[in-house]
């Protein structure tokens, strides 16, 4: 059992918005020949450095970070059958999405008389043309997978698509369009209960009644992503919930058929957009927000520690392997559904997400140690 995991930086460009208002100074510094990041705290001379196995700077466009943190290459492990899992990690307004989808949402005007509850709020939706130079990994991957699976000899294979997103410790199904309920009682929207996790015979994580698609083409999954994406926005106005807050996992599944012997093998792809690793105001949180801040941190932290210890099993020698019998997989939702992706024979990357706004010195600071830790 190894798994290899590989992490990277990237910090964004300031925005439109934010040189505007003359944010222009960063304490993020970047050396693409060393691949290290410096990062002046305030107060103290020294910087502090960390170095990763990838740095990308503002200037590098989509294209680049997936050439260059070589997903093509993981790819091509999915097809041999391994399971290969992308993170992207960092506080609310780092990139993650903009990493993942780089989808263009536009804000949809309210309805005049909504019948749909909730807040009334212009609610984002994704723009009609997209700029596919824009695309981040997701719809890259998707199609170059595909590809590759078509390209294959000797063999079948079929694809099948799923999409759900963690939020306070409750699974939902982003294409069930049932996640979100009426209230029988006063007919406001609210969250059903959330999906079980079942552990199963073959020592992994099963969420019961996830609805999973047979896909095609990489076109069925973009669409199936699209109403996921789409149904998650609904949920968050419906339900007054900040999606930030919340994990979304897309995960394909691949079924490769060697015709020579008939024998079947699985592998899957995940791709995870992490939820805001931000400290929610550390005082005065209350209810909703704190259980929501706890939720994460703990789910966060969970995931480093598995991810830490995996990849110090990855560095050690046989005999010592048998020391680390416990791996914390089973302590939050979303290490459970991981288990066996990132668990096993596997491979991960976990890019990182910076802003490089100066005001966020010690978030920046906290997504670098946490990051670190994972190589
Ligand atoms: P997160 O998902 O971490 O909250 P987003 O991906 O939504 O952050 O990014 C916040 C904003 O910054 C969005 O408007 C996004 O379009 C923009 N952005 C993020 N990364 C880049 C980038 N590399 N180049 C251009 N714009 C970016
Ligand atoms: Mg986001």
């Amino acid at each position: 059992m190894t798994t290899r995991i590989k992490v990277g930086i990237r910090v964004r460009p300031f925005l439109d918005s934010e040189k505007e208002k003359g944010y222009l100074n960063s304490r993020v510094q970047i050396d693409e020949q060393t691949k290290e990041i410096m990062i002046a705290e305030d107060g103290r001379r020294e910087r502090k450095t960390f170095k990763f196995d990838f740095v990308f700077t503002p200037n590098n466009n989509q294209l680049q970070v997936y050439e260059q943190a070589n997903i093509d290459y993981l790819l091509n492990k999915v097809v041999e059958g391994y399971h290969c899992t992308i993170f992207a990690y960092g506080q609310t307004g780092s990139g993650k999405t903009h990493t993942m989808e780089g989808y263009e949402y536009e804000l949809a005007p309210p309805k005049e008389s909504s019948k749909e509850g909730g807040n009334s709020a212009p609610k984002p939706r994704p723009k009609q043309h997209q700029n596919p130079e824009r695309f981040g990994i997701i719809p890259r991957a998707v199609s170059a997978l595909f590809e590759k699976l078509k390209a294959k000899e000797g063999g079948e294979f079929n694809v099948t698509c799923s999409f759900l997103q963690i939020y306070n410790e409750k699974i939902y199904d982003l294409l069930n369009p049932n996640s979100i309920k009426q209230n029988s009682a006063d007919g406001t929207p609210v969250l059903s209960q959330g999906l079980r996790l079942r552990w199963n015979q073959r020592d992994q994580f099963q969420v019961e009644n996830l609805f999973v698609f047979d896909c095609k083409s990489a076109e069925e999954v973009m669409n199936f992503f699209h109403y996921g994406i789409r149904n998650r926005v609904t949920a968050s106005h419906k339900l007054n919930m900040a999606s930030s807050r919340s994990h979304t996992i897309l995960t394909l599944k691949v079924e490769s058929i060697d015709l020579s012997t008939q024998s079947s093998s699985f592998s899957k792809l995940e791709l995870v957009d992490l939820a805001g690793s931000e400290r929610i105001g550390q005082t005065g949180t209350e209810g909703k927000l704190a259980k929501e801040s706890i939720d994460i941190n703990k789910s966060l932290f969970i995931l480093r520690q598995v991810i830490t210890t995996l990849s110090d099993i990855h560095r050690t020698s046989k005999q010592q392997k048998d020391q680390y019998q416990h791996i914390p997989y089973r302590e939050s939702k979303l290490t459970s559904l991981l288990k066996q992706s990132i668990g096993g024979n596997s491979y991960c990357l976990m890019l990182a997400c910076i802003n490089p706004n100066d005001s966020f010195i010690d978030e920046n600071i906290s997504t670098l140690n946490y990051a670190s830790k994972a190589t």
